[in-house]
């Protein structure tokens, strides 16, 4: 390869590496992707598998993907530096093919862009063309030390609400302190507004403005995930934070059940997105996160595991089998909570089923309000982790 392309061995060195990151991360999405495909198998789901047919996740180069990979420089071959000028703090030098000879190329980079570089040490850049302009992309490897887990923080992620959280510990009985929720009003008035004035350019036809309104309307949303996915990350310190993913969510409004305006909120709500935000505000503070694919978190009652329930509302769970009522959110909390915390046959035998100290901690001022009552479980931690690594793109 050298002597073909007439390249320098740190060039060559770095180009293989580059290919050997784009095909691992192929494999590992082609991986997943296999693995929902068994599920929906066994589901007998036909409706879902045609749809993961087509999202078959592609080799790199293939289906007229000719786009150019551009490699990773490390230190072999290109360097970030900080400089003098006054402009550019911060500079990239990459060797060329001449000894001794580099290239300087000046950047401009934002505060919060220099505020990143700081904190972690730089590993590799990578310089991309989108448009007529170039950026280059950084990665930072920080090392944060794991944080001790004590408890386990339930998430569900809720159509209405931005989240609801349960924090489940091995040693004490859930408590209304343990119970919260992250609402997202302003996010919803927000995109409202903005959905507007996108409704209104189009019967207009400004397609310029209404492209720029639409890049708006995808930023604020980002924003408010954002700020979700920190708020999560605020609450579990000494967590493993358990998030639902429903996969199966979606796909199940498809029919139609007469459910139209949940329907549309929907199609607006990118939980993917505040997942992967959870996971790395989670993991800049050490904190672990696991997604436990559970297509029935939402409709198993927690106490006594059965599925034979029904949405009073939006909002309210109960369930035939031991007339628990409950708010559905937090019920889903606590069942995704619970999925990491023990295997399949232990997880609902150690809820303790008796009303007893149901009575005396049960404080309900309205339906839908968590119904408390003594959880325990006797059951080591045995989680599901997802890699999070610490490398971040500034
Ligand atoms: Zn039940």
């Amino acid at each position: 390869m050298q002597k073909q392309a007439g390249l320098s061995a740190g060039f060559v060195q770095c180009c293989a590496d580059t290919a050997l990151w784009m095909w691992r991360s192929y494999w590992q999405l082609h991986r997943e992707w296999q693995r929902t495909v068994r599920q929906a198998q066994r589901a007998g789901d036909e409706r879902w598998l045609c749809k993961l047919m087509k999202r078959e996740p592609q080799p790199p180069f293939s289906n007229g993907l000719r786009h150019k990979i551009p490699i990773w420089f490390d230190d072999r071959i290109g360097s970030l530096e900080h400089s003098e000028i006054k402009l550019s703090p911060r500079v990239i030098r990459i060797s060329t093919l001449k000894r001794g000879e580099r290239i300087t190329v000046l950047l401009n980079p934002a505060k919060y862009h220099l505020d990143l570089l700081e904190c972690g040490e730089i590993k590799s850049f990578q310089i991309v063309k989108r448009g007529k302009k170039f950026y280059v992309h950084v990665k930072v490897e920080r090392e944060v030390r794991d944080q001790p887990v004590r408890a386990v923080r339930g998430v569900d992620l809720g159509v209405k609400r931005s989240a609801a959280t349960v924090l489940l510990r091995s040693d004490k009985p859930l408590s209304r302190g343990d119970f919260s929720v992250i609402r997202d009003g302003e996010k919803t008035h927000r995109l409202n507004e903005l959905n507007e004035k996108v409704a209104k350019l189009q019967q207009m036809k400004k397609w310029g403005a209404l492209k720029r309104m639409r890049n708006k309307r995808r930023r604020v949303a980002e924003y408010y995930d954002r700020l979700t996915a920190k708020r999560i990350a605020d609450i579990s310190s000494e967590c493993i934070v358990a998030i639902g993913h429903p996969k199966g969510i979606k796909y199940e409004n498809y029919r139609d059940n007469g459910k139209r305006k949940l329907r549309r909120l929907m199609t607006r709500w990118a939980y993917g997105r505040i997942i992967r935000y959870t996971i790395e505000e989670c993991a800049e503070q050490g904190i672990k996160v696991a997604a436990p694919d559970e297509r029935w978190t939402s409709i198993t009652c927690h106490r006594c595991g059965s599925r034979n329930t029904e949405r009073l509302t939006q909002s309210v769970v109960h369930c035939y089998d031991c007339g628990l009522t409950y708010n559905a959110d937090f019920n889903g909390a606590i069942n995704i909570g619970s999925s990491i915390l023990a295997g399949p046959r232990s997880r609902w035998a150690e809820v303790d089923p008796a009303p007893t100290s149901d009575e005396s901690l049960e404080k309900r001022d309205e339906a839908g309000s968590p119904r408390l009552h003594a959880w325990e479980w006797s059951h080591e931690l045995c989680p599901d982790f997802i890699d999070a690594d610490d490398e971040h793109g500034a």
